[in-house]
């Protein structure tokens, strides 16, 4: 297995495709949080450093150098950069798993397949996309053309980061946008890593940069008057203090926040079969994912085998150090997060739900590990039910029919994802269309690269993914020919 062999110090920072000297002398560290192992360490952006990225994305943007390429040039650039992505992956992986706790095996398949994978989305979207048409309108033609949107200040979390810097980095690229990253203050180091791929692909002179910082470098980004659009994932409380800063300026804005998604199980669905799924859908990266199923809604007479199935799943889990053989499962991110998840378990017990089963982890390295955890007598109103944990904990919730399931599921201030389990495929389809949510799947659930993944409600503003996630960085102009001209002529 690929190991992340010493500290990577950096002493610069990437910006539009240089190293160069920061601001300050001030540094982030980022530490293994399994081992509490120095993973490596590099400068503390602030808003000087995110000026100066600023400045080399807008004179890039303004310079056409980019942003004129023709748009199939730019796809196979993020083609390329998805190839360089996959030859390098167990280096890419081991330093994603040191940086933010997953195992390197997670890493390949929740993080680096899809983060390839929406890069080659974003380029076949933009293969397949009308960037200029001629329409027939009340006064004769007008030509409607797509542009890329401008600078793009893109602001991550640490739960994803690979994954997450290829869907702003893949669509912001292929719109034909300079970007400024600020990576999640916990994971900077893969961020420059992947920018410095981004450019070996073939990403010209000043289009994208990091800036490694935390909340005063990401302000200074929503802030600055040259970025024209902010994109952000993370936490809902940021999402909407972000958007209402980019309210003063009248930034465009999307954004992808948390979920409190909800997996609905029918009378006819398979137990033995669905159970896995439910399972890891609930509980997949420690429970630290934005589409985590957390709500399992049952039928009342199937409750006891469901649960029953469930927690042999979940007893299977093997949590461990990441980078060895037979981890199924790596700690909660840092000591905080951990506290805040033993909290709701505390809060759920004090609130009158049961845990059916909960592993108890034995002290690994240094990490902060909780096992997973199935609550049953759950109902809708209770703070596990309604809050996103960001641990590994399910909430099982029964219900008498399916108009009351629909109902449990809607009733959230949140709309990420979701899935309905059944042997009637269209049943579920048809079900699925009543939930206010931005994905469902059935039987199963996955980020498809080309369809539209985003939230409703408190989950967010915007679409990532395939044609409409291309769409929301670019601007639509219409430009009315003279009367009476044809262009066919
Ligand atoms: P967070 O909101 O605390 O931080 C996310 C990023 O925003 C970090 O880079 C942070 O430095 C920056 N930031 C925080 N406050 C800011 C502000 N006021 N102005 C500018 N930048 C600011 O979230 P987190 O704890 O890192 O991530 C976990 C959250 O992310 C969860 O809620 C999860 O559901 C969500 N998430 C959503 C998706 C999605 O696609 N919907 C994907 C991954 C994670």
């Amino acid at each position: 297995m690929t190991a992340v062999a010493a500290p990577i110090e950096t002493s610069q920072l990437y910006i539009g495709g240089h190293w160069v000297d920061p601001h300050s002398a001030d540094r982030l560290e980022v530490t293994n949080p399994a081992t509490g192992e120095l993973v490596g360490s590099v400068p503390l952006g602030d808003a000087d450093d995110i000026d100066a990225a600023v400045r080399a994305a807008r004179a890039s943007f303004d310079s056409g150098v980019w942003s004129a390429r023709p748009p199939a040039e730019r796809a196979a650039v993020l083609r390329k950069a998805a190839q360089l992505i996959e030859e390098r992956s167990a280096e890419i992986c081991a330093l994603v798993s040191a940086e933010m706790g997953a195992t390197p095996g997670d890493v390949a398949t929740l993080q680096q397949l899809a983060g390839t994978g929406v890069l080659n989305g974003y380029a076949d979207a933009s293969d397949a996309y009308d960037w200029e048409e001629t329409r027939h309108g009340l006064f004769g033609e007008t030509l409607v053309t797509r542009e890329a949107v401008g600078v793009v200040g893109a602001i991550i979390a640490w739960n994803v980061p690979l994954f997450l810097i290829c869907n702003k980095f893949g669509p912001a690229l292929a719109a034909g946008c300079s970007v400024v990253l600020k990576p999640a203050p916990e994971t900077p180091l893969n961020a420059n890593l992947l920018a410095q791929l981004f450019t070996e692909a073939g990403v010209p002179e000043g289009v994208i940069s990091v800036v490694p910082g935390g909340v005063e470098a990401g302000q200074a980004l929503v802030d600055h008057p040259d970025v024209d659009k902010i994109t952000f994932t993370g936490s809902t409380l940021a999402g909407k203090a972000i958007a209402a800063r980019c309210g003063e300026t009248l930034k465009r804005c999307s954004l992808e926040l948390g979920g409190k998604s909800a997996a609905i199980v029918l009378d006819d669905a398979d137990i033995a079969a669905s159970a896995p799924m439910l399972v890891f859908t609930g509980i997949l990266n420690s429970g630290q994912a934005c589409v985590a199923q957390t709500r399992v809604l049952v039928p009342r007479s199937k409750k006891d085998e469901i649960v029953e199935a469930m927690t042999a799943v979940a007893a299977s889990f093997v949590p461990g150090l990441p980078a060895e053989e037979g981890t199924t499962m790596g700690p909660i991110i840092n000591a905080k997060q951990y506290e805040k998840v033993r909290g709701y378990i505390a809060t759920g017990k004090a609130e009158g739900a049961t845990a059916a089963y909960e592993m108890e982890v034995p002290e690994i390295g240094t990490g902060h590990f909780v096992g997973p955890v199935i609550f049953t007598d759950v109902t809708n109103d209770m703070t596990i039910a309604r809050e996103e944990i960001f641990g590994p904990v399910i909430s099982v919730i029964a219900y008498d029919d399916v108009d009351e399931a629909i109902a449990i599921a809607n009733d959230s201030d949140y709309g990420l994802a979701g899935s309905v389990w059944t042997a009637d495929v269209q049943r579920g389809v048809e079900i699925a269309k009543q939930v206010r949510t931005g994905t469902m799947g059935i039987n199963w659930y996955a980020i498809d690269p080309a369809s539209p993944f985003g939230g409703y409600k408190n989950s967010g503003i915007g679409r990532e993914n395939g044609r409409e996630g291309l769409e929301s960085y670019l601007e639509h102009k219409a430009i009315i020919l003279p009367m009476g001209y044809s262009s066919e002529q």
